[in-house]
This record gives structure tokens, C-alpha cells and sequence, in this order.
């Protein structure tokens, strides 16, 4: 089908040629900014802007303050009030120490991998270059899907990928980007895992959008299948890409309205063997189809920019969900 293969489309249409638990509390903040399902319910109806608008760009600020939660910090700071300047300022740098490790994503890093890239069209021919994908060779990257009327997988990643970014480093998490729309082509997928295991990712995400049947719609989460053979041996992270893809299921469905995809897997779950960025990785992984680009109802999601900034919502709490687990 058309698209089905995030890095290689088996029949060459569409797709070219071409992620409480510590309960923690500042990410529950985030969360409680915009009450998923009632932000997604009121995309639904149409809403835009307005009360989604602050959520894009979630800043330390934001998570650290709070409302109505008293923290040490602010314990120390008022402590402070009516001492001398320097005790004060003291009080004040012991109040910013205090507060970094409370940020709930403290020491985690994530790894965000924006499927396809916008220069790949002008390089063809490096794209369609074939590289190791886990006991097998495949192209080193592709274009990607597009709806209809044009709007390109690539933009949609990179547009969700960086602002789950923004969200999830406000959170405290250290978050690598596999590529930022600047390199001169891909990765290739090979260099996609590669980025992820050097990093030592407690978790990495491949983000894409999906160019399948027009009458298929939702996201679905494809998982890594047991691969063990001279080239790779992906059997670390079988368990904890499970959970992270359960902690999608829950929710990116819950702050974004998706359905789970009505054509890929079952329940929202694909397991694929035939994914390099899958196969190489040795830190959990998953690859998101956040929507269908090819489905009319889809494609108005994902050309719209206050739907992409819930899909980076979305992204951002299943991967804190998954990362703050017990
Ligand atoms: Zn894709």
C-alpha cells in the first residue's frame, strides 16, 4: 500500500520513489494547561487559537511556577523577604539550584527523529542510495507522502518534531534532533538509529505522517520486531518500545482526538521488521503515523497549525508518561 512504509514505500506510489507515575508535578502542570481531551474536543468543533495558542511554547517558566503549588523555592524566596540584599540574593541562588532538579524530565534524554527531510527532493539520487537496515539493505531515505493538494510530510514532521522539542525541554528532558530541516539530505535511516544509540536515548520517536488508503484514517504506532542476526540484535528494547507506544495509545490519542488508524495494525499497533530505524536501534524506539495524509479529514489536521501544536502535545506527554513510569 501506498505509503505504508515510513521509510520506503513498497509499491512506489504516494510515499516516493521516491512515545505516574512520579506524578510529576511540573509535567502534570503542562498537562493541566490544556486539558487534553477538552482541547481536542474543541479543535473538533472547529475552535481555533486562543487557549492553545501560549501551549506551543511551553518555557521553564511556565513549568516551574506552578499555580498555587508551593514549592521549596518559593519556600526560600519568601524566607528571604526584609533580610539584607546579599541574604537575599543568596536565598534567591539557593531557590534557582533547588529548582532545576525538580523539573520532571531532569537527566532524561530523548531522541526526535522528523521522518523524511524538505531537501530530499533535490537529492534523489542520495536518497536512493542503499544502506544497512538491520540484515538487509533499503533506500537510505525517502521523500515522504503529501495530501492532495500538496502539503509535504516533511514540513508536518519537522513543524511537530520542534515543538514537542520546545515542550519536552521546558520539562527538563535533553532533546536531540536526527535532523532539523538543514542537512543536506536524510539521514539515512541507518544514521536515524545511530543517532538515537550514540546519544543513549531513554527514548527515542520517529515522527511521520502516513500516505495511505483516502479512506483509512487516525495514527498508529509501529513497534520493533525481534531481530537478531549478524548485523543487529534489537532484543533490549522489544519490552520498553511496547510501553511506549502504549503510553502513545493513551496519550497522544487523549490530547489529540486521533483515532487509532482504521487501516494500520490493530489497535494503533504495527509491529514492523522491515524498519532500519527499528531493527538498528538499541534504545526504545517507535515510530508514530500521527494521520493519514491521503484521507480528506486527516489531511485538514495536519495542515492545521493549531492541530500539529496538540500533536506535539501529544508527543511530548506520552513520551514524559513513559520516561516518568515507575
Ligand atoms: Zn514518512
Amino acid at each position: 500500500m501506498a505509503g505504508r512504509d515510513p521509510e520506503w514505500p513498497s509499491d512506489g506510489g504516494a510515499e516516493r520513489r521516491s512515545v505516574s507515575r512520579r506524578r510529576f508535578v511540573g509535567f502534570a502542570l503542562l498537562a493541566g494547561l490544556v486539558p487534553g481531551g477538552a482541547a481536542a474536543a474543541e479543535w473538533l468543533r472547529g475552535h481555533r487559537g486562543g487557549p492553545h495558542a501560549p501551549l506551543a511554547s511551553g518555557r521553564p517558566a511556565d513549568t516551574t511556577r506552578p499555580a498555587g503549588t508551593a514549592r521549596p523555592a518559593d519556600t526560600a524566596q519568601a524566607s528571604g523577604a526584609g533580610q539584607p540584599a546579599g541574604t537575599v540574593h543568596q536565598a534567591k541562588a539557593q531557590a534557582a539550584e533547588a529548582r532545576a532538579p525538580a523539573l520532571p524530565l531532569a537527566g532524561k534524554v530523548v531522541v526526535i527523529d522528523p521522518g523524511h527531510n524538505p531537501n530530499n527532493p533535490q537529492h534523489v539520487a542520495e536518497i536512493d542510495s542503499l544502506v544497512q537496515a538491520g540484515g538487509f539493505l533499503k533506500a537510505c531515505d525517502t521523500v515522504g507522502a503529501e495530501t492532495d493538494a500538496g502539503y509535504p510530510e516533511f514540513d508536518f514532521t519537522l513543524d511537530v518534531a520542534r515543538q514537542a522539542r520546545a515542550i519536552l525541554r521546558a520539562a527538563g528532558a535533553k532533546v536531540i534532533l536526527t535532523q532539523n530541516g538543514r542537512t543536506v539530505y536524510g539521514p539515512c535511516v541507518d544514521v536515524r538509529a545511530a543517532i538515537g544509540n550514540r546519544a543513549h536515548a531513554d527514548a527515542a520517536l520517529s515522527i511521520h505522517a502516513d500516505g495511505g488508503p483516502p479512506d483509512g484514517y487516525g495514527f498508529a504506532m509501529l513497534v520493533p520486531v525481534l531481530i537478531q542476526n549478524g548485523v543487529t540484535d534489537n532484543s533490549a528494547i522489544i519490552e520498553p518500545s511496547s510501553r511506549l507506544a502504549d503510553a502513545f495509545l493513551t496519550h497522544f490519542a487523549a490530547v489529540t482526538g486521533q483515532n487509532r488508524s482504521t487501516y494500520l495494525g490493530v489497535n494503533g499497533i504495527q509491529p514492523r521488521s522491515d524498519l532500519g530505524g527499528l531493527n538498528l536501534s538499541t534504545v526504545p524506539k517507535v515510530f508514530i503515523e500521527c494521520a493519514n495524509m491521503r484521507n480528506a479529514q486527516d489531511a485538514v489536521k495536519v495542515t492545521s497549525p493549531a492541530w500539529r501544536q496538540l500533536a506535539a502535545r501529544g508527543i511530548a506527554e506520552s513520551i514524559s508518561a513513559f520516561l516518568t513510569a515507575a
